[in-house]
């Protein structure tokens, strides 16, 4: 038979994943001669064979890929034969580009996880078991290229054996740089409160009882420290609030397994792949009732809870003994989380018990990820460990790009050709400790990107302490990127798509062109520009910033924009004193702090404090979740009105004919619940008549839904819908958070844009 060869280029995530072991593998198995190797763009494989071997070959790389790895581009071209003996991988050629992806953090695998538990392996029972299809990565990279002296583990050299495994391409650990044993590798440790050591023999059972007593133990992770306690027990639940100021928002939990989670929460198909996938996130499920596993003061008043499985073999062991555990970031609230062991001590000091640590360095801090299943796909609500770094793949290629996000749940972009890599959740920017995280993040990603960006994009709004992080970079030209196109940009940039677009963008707040605050807005636009053709109408925020906090000043505004002075006596506000509330409709009246604001979010608040349901949050976005979570929807409930009025070429949503509707119900006692449901229906109805009136106008677009609104369900499944029907094309995220989180990557496409067309 006729023997015929191949050069093979992959690119994508194939470093550090197990790849060349597994071409080796199957090369062997289709007796194959030839050669594999890493090079800056990937990995370079030449076969030769018969016809048919090949050809299998190749169909196996597409079909069997190792559990961490991704093809972003496989070329295949026909070259001579050259008759060697055998098929071999070749060690790394060191190259001034660094073009291959670092691969993030992920779950133990199951062939690790099988070792952990078996009394014959010889890592039964060892913390830190990991292989090159699972473990460490992102958190562990000091630089590139990735290997082991690059990395965190570069502190431990390996033993015999290890070291017999990561030079074998037949073993599962093969070049897999956290490799480790407890003869050579990471142990725990435990500290008393103040992070004192405590002499143990076995720091693991200790914590264990610590937590059994009802007390509160910081545990070394991946990314970060967690603060666990036992859910069920309460007392512990409510210390843990209280030493951790954080009153209502709710706790996650990490469940022993599925069937534990399913005890506590309703589980369906999507949301099970999703708990079980290699990244690891917090997914939102909804609480099965009457359950005695979790207390209720882990989640409060929420419909809702943020569930986990284990991912670290640590965690495995740990949960053993638990059904389930509470774990939240360990962090004083608005601060980023621990993730160096005097960093936490210093700062859980007073919140935690105990610690239990481990002399594995953390490089890089990321906070666990959050998704949720909507419309049947998962949606991230926070992008973090497990899909940091792997990038966004850009419709186009640009020059190399930084963009440094808005002011809440920050992330950063930086660009390299086609790709976006955005960086972990940093936080919302308060204060400079998560300043100087963010500012760690950009040179971090610029050093293991090894990418120089020509531009700095920011948001429009002068005041957000991102801005000033990009006015501080004076060697670079800047971009100034309203919040609300790079909402839109980023939708279109996350589905790889560049053309025109309606933008539906309801969010909080951002600065609009016109110096108002906009966040309820219908933009026509692509990457270029944008401009605002509907939108909701503006409300006076009686107190500014303090609008936010208090919900009841948004529903008086509401109330006043539809009344006038003539407001209907409303039980709901009852609990607000009277001349608080006097003094609130002076200020509306004379204007004073009262700016106007457009944005979708504070009208979710004025219906909220209006249902009775809050009149003052403690955390952003409460009062919208809450109106969610208590939403019974009836498909005999009319919808809520708004009207379409036409003022200068722009359409304004009026909320009036809506608020008219719920004081009506409000009169007859009816709950909450329908309310919810009534204002949710109509908001999607009024969606889609401004879409429709717009492609009467434009002609046909593609509708792009964004903002952090559409982190809720049941508005995105409504909006979603029902432009469906009327068929519209409709995009939603799929890569990034609707939310702010997301929001670096439309600065990053917008920057590129204005690049290009400079
Ligand atoms: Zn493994
Ligand atoms: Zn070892
Ligand atoms: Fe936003």
């Amino acid at each position: 038979m006729l023997n015929i060869r191949c050069a093979i280029r992959v690119e994508g995530t194939v470093q550090g994943v197990g790849f060349r072991p597994f071409i080796y593998r199957i090369a062997h198995e289709n007796a194959l001669c030839g050669w594999v190797l890493n090079d800056s763009g990937g990995v370079r494989i030449e076969v030769e064979g018969p016809q048919v071997d090949v050809s299998h070959f190749i169909a196996t790389i597409r079909r069997d890929l190792p559990p961490l790895a991704s093809i972003g581009r496989l070329v295949i071209e026909d070259i001579p034969v050259v008759k060697e003996a055998g098929f071999t991988i070749i060690e790394s050629q060191q190259s001034s580009q660094q073009t291959t992806q670092i691969p993030p953090d992920t779950y133990v695998c199951p062939d690790c996880l099988s070792e952990l538990f078996d009394p014959q392996d010889r890592r039964f029972r060892y913390p830190f078991i990991n292989c090159t299809n699972c473990g460490p990565r992102y958190s562990i990279v000091s630089g590139v290229p990735y290997d082991r002296p690059f990395t965190t583990m570069a502190d431990f050299s390996m033993c015999e054996h290890c070291q017999s495994e990561y030079g074998d391409p037949a073993s599962r650990r093969f070049h897999a740089q956290p490799n480790a044993c407890a003869d050579c590798g990471p142990v725990l440790s435990l500290h008393d409160q103040e992070g004192g050591p405590v002499e143990s023999s076995d720091p693991l059972s200790e914590a264990i009882s610590l937590l059994r007593r009802g007390e509160i133990l910081a545990l070394k992770g991946l990314g970060g420290f967690h603060l666990a306690v036992d859910p069920q027990n309460s007392e512990a639940v409510v210390r843990l609030r209280k030493r951790k100021f954080r009153d209502e928002k709710p706790f996650a939990l990490m469940a022993k397994d599925i069937e534990s989670a399913e005890i506590f929460s309703k589980i369906n198909p999507v949301e099970k792949k999703l708990l079980e996938s290699v990244e690891r996130p917090i997914v939102l499920l909804e609480k099965t009732p009457d359950q005695l596993l979790i207390c209720d003061l882990t989640a409060p008043k929420n419909r809702y809870l943020g569930v986990m499985l284990p991912y670290t073999p640590l965690h495995y062991l740990l949960l053993e003994e638990f059904p389930a555990l509470v774990m939240t970031s360990g962090n004083q609230s608005d601060e980023p989380i621990s993730y160096g062991d005097e960093d936490a001590f210093l700062r859980l000091k007073g919140i935690a018990d105990g610690f239990l640590c481990h002399d594995r360095r953390i490089q890089t801090r990321t906070d666990d990820s959050i998704a949720r299943v909507l419309a049947g796909e998962p949606l991230l609500l926070r992008r973090s460990r497990g899909y940091v770094p792997r990038a966004v793949k850009l419709p186009h290629e640009q020059l190399p790009v930084l963009a440094v996000g808005a002011e809440l749940k920050n992330t950063i972009c930086l660009t390299s050709a086609d790709r976006a890599t955005l960086s972990q959740h940093i936080g919302d920017l308060k204060n400079q400790s998560v300043l100087d995280a963010l500012q760690q993040a950009a040179e971090h990603l610029q050093q293991l990107l090894d990418v120089h960006p020509q531009l700095v994009a920011h948001d429009l709004h002068p005041d957000y302490l991102s801005t000033a992080v990009a006015q501080q970079m004076i060697d670079l030209p800047k971009l100034a990127v309203q919040h609300h196109h790079a909402h839109l940009a980023s939708c279109l940039a996350d589905n790889g798509r560049d053309d025109t677009v309606i933008g539906v963008i309801f969010d909080g707040v951002g600065l609009g062109t016109d110096g108002q605050i906009w966040g309820g807005e219908f933009l026509v636009g692509d990457f270029g520009g944008f401009e605002r053709v509907a939108h909701l109408a503006d409300l006076t925020m009686p107190g500014g910033d303090a609008a936010t906090r208090e919900p009841w000043r948004m529903a008086l505004s509401l109330l006043h924009a539809t009344y006038g002075g003539n407001l209907p006596e409303l039980m709901v506000l009852d609990s607000i004193p009277a001349a608080d509330k006097r003094l609130l409709l002076q200020m509306i009246e004379k204007g004073i702090n009262s700016p106007l604001t457009s944005s979708c979010g504070r009208l979710f608040d004025a219906v909220a404090a209006l249902a009775g349901l809050r009149q003052v949050v403690s955390y952003e976005g409460q009062a919208a979740l809450e109106l969610e979570m208590c939403l019974e929807n009836d498909p005999q409930l009319e919808p809520y009105s708004f009207t379409l009025l036409k003022e200068d070429h722009e359409i304004i949503i009026d909320p009036r004919p809506m608020t008219r509707e719920l004081v009506a119900d409000l009169q007859q006692g009816r709950a909450a619940g329908i309310i919810s449901a009534r204002f949710h229906n109509g908001l999607a109805e009024a969606v889609l008549q401004v879409c429709r009136k717009l492609r009467d106008e434009r002609g046909s677009l593609p509708v792009a839904i964004s903002g952090g609104v559409f982190q809720n369900a049941f508005l995105t499944e409504k909006v979603n819908q029902l432009l469906t029907t009327a068929e519209f094309e409709v995009l939603r995220h799929r890569q990034v958070p609707p939310n702010d989180g997301g929001l670096s990557l439309g600065q990053a496409v917008i920057a590129g844009h204005h690049l290009r067309n400079r």
